[in-house]
């Protein structure tokens, strides 16, 4: 990485990072919009949602919002879709779909 040159990093697109991702600092890793590595997607059904936070407990990115001690959505620009979540929600409130599905459906 001698050539590295993390200028204006602040205004980076995911594309515009290096392969492997490097922190140009401390502290930044929320500039960088991994939701653009997703290739599959956890989709979020409030109607069973229990609350538990399990999924809050091991997402790995910190990409499940909550508020007042409530879960309210999950942060695509930065949830990677390693499906971990999913895996962990006992009340089948997380199913992943496809990116490609999901970008489709978005579209109807
Ligand atoms: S898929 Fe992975 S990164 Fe995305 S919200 Fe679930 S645990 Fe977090
Ligand atoms: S693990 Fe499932 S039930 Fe628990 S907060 Fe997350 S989505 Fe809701």
């Amino acid at each position: 990485m001698a050539d590295f040159n993390g200028e204006n990093y602040e205004n980076w697109k995911p594309s515009d990072f290096p392969e492997g991702y490097v922190c140009p600092e401390a502290g930044t890793s929320v500039n960088c919009h991994t939701g653009g590595w997703r290739s599959e997607r956890p989709v979020w059904d409030k109607e069973q949602c229990s609350n538990c936070m399990l999924c809050w407990v091991y997402c790995p990115d910190s990409s499940i919002m909550v508020k007042d001690g409530e879960m309210t959505g999950i942060d695509y620009e930065h949830c990677k879709g390693c499906g971990v979540c999913v895996t962990e929600c006992k009340f089948g409130a997380l199913e992943l779909i496809s990116e490609a599905q999901a970008i489709a459906e978005e579209g109807e």
